[in-house]
């Protein structure tokens, strides 16, 4: 198969963790025969660098004109003082919004060999698969009006929280396909008890689950469901959410697993290309040292597959060779105190490609 894939490196070890990803995909490409073509674009603070715009136009081309988008990491403190509109990070969610990327999937799962990094227990961890569903173009990110107004004591701040009927159905009906595919089984996580719009997601929530027999599903406040993913994370399966919700959720259900550098995400739209990502920053007091954990980017790879490549096969291999390596001990700095095993991104990237191969043999 032919796939156009445009790679915005970004900011800090953003750069370091794609060009990990860039060479595990040309060897995908050897071991199945397929043609990966990359085309790179600017985005965020080296963006601004260059052209005034965190999000120029024509990155925002590239991305349309591709089968995927991958992501580094945006931000860092050099553009820390830039007024809100010109940060990297509205780079972000410009593209988010130009995209069309209502869904956001983060999966939490649990390799057993890095239990030890979890700051939870061992017996609250185990067996943990659940996947976060977060409304990503919605809600109170993004309703207006959102301004200042008056003086001193009077200054008043507004943000504006806002879902129409079917923004809240499209994603609830991709939370219930997804249950459907996994464990049968949704939490749909709201504040029905004091918002107007959790209301209206409830409803709507009641409504598309009679198109889902098959599946299990339940309304969870917010409050609780944060007090739930500590107490008892392996309750869940899928839970779908909205936008700031979902934010917050998914940060605290990604120290579960206790390593920032492992977690990887997507972003669906209805039909065009969906953007892949680590969930961690772009780290700027580890950039350019080349220690950055690529693994998060590599598992990000294995979504693209999936996702946007129905390639199941090749999405196995990799999410395979990643669990073998980290079987077989290997670690980045950020996964381990003993700093006489720790390996460097070039060369973790190296040992899932060696895996890789052992993976892909039978092709
Ligand atoms: P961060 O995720 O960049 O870093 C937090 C800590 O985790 C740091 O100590 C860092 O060294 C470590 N870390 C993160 N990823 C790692 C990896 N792959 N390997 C090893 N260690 C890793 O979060 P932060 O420090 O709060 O933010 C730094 C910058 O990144 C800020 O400008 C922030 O706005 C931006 N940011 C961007 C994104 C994004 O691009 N999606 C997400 C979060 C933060």
């Amino acid at each position: 198969m032919k796939k156009r894939i445009a790679i915005l490196p970004g900011d800090g070890i953003g750069p370091e963790v794609c060009e990990s990803a860039t060479k595990v995909l040309n060897e995908i490409a050897r071991l199945y025969k397929h043609e990966f073509e990359f085309v790179y674009g600017d985005l965020g603070g080296v963006a601004i660098d260059k052209t005034g715009s965190p999000l120029p136009e024509e990155t925002l081309s590239i991305c349309k004109q591709s089968d995927a988008v991958l992501l580094g990491a945006v931000g860092g403190p050099k553009w820390e003082t830039l007024p809100g509109h010109q940060r990297p990070e509205q780079g972000l969610l410009g593209l988010r919004k130009q995209l069309e990327l209502f869904a956001n999937l983060r999966p939490v799962t649990i390799y057993d060999s890095l239990a030890e990094a979890s700051p939870l227990k061992n017996e609250i961890i185990e067996g943990v698969d659940l996947l976060i569903l977060r409304e990503l173009t919605g809600g109170i990110y993004f309703g207006e009006p959102r301004e200042r107004r008056g003086e001193g004591a009077q200054e008043t701040a507004i943000d504006t929280l806002v879902y129409s009927r079917s923004e809240i159905e499209r994603i609830v009906r991709k939370g219930f396909e997804f249950a459907k595919e996994r464990r049968g089984q949704l939490t749909s996580v709201d504040k029905a008890n004091v918002l107007e719009s959790s209301r209206l997601w409830r409803e709507t929530v009641d409504e598309v689950a009679k198109d889902y027999p098959e599946v299990t599903y339940s309304h969870m406040l917010v409050d609780n469901a944060a007090m739930q993913l500590i107490r008892n994370p392996r309750q869940f399966d899928v839970m779908v959410t909205e936008n700031m919700f979902g934010d917050i959720l998914s940060d605290e259900a990604s120290m579960i697993t206790g390593s920032l550098g492992m977690l990887p995400s997507a972003s669906m739209s209805q039909d065009g290309p969906g953007l892949f990502e680590p969930i961690h920053g772009s780290a700027p007091d580890i950039a350019g040292k080349g220690i950055a954990n690529p693994l998060a980017t590599l598992s990000s790879l294995t979504m693209m597959l999936t996702f946007a490549f129905q390639m199941p096969d090749e999405a196995n291999a990799l999410q395979e060779a990643i669990h073998d390596v980290l079987e077989k001990g290997y670690r980045t700095a950020d996964l381990t105190n003993d700093q006489s095993k720790v390996l460097s991104t070039v060369e973790m990237t190296d040992r899932v490609i060696e895996a890789l191969g052992e993976k892909a043999v039978n092709v």
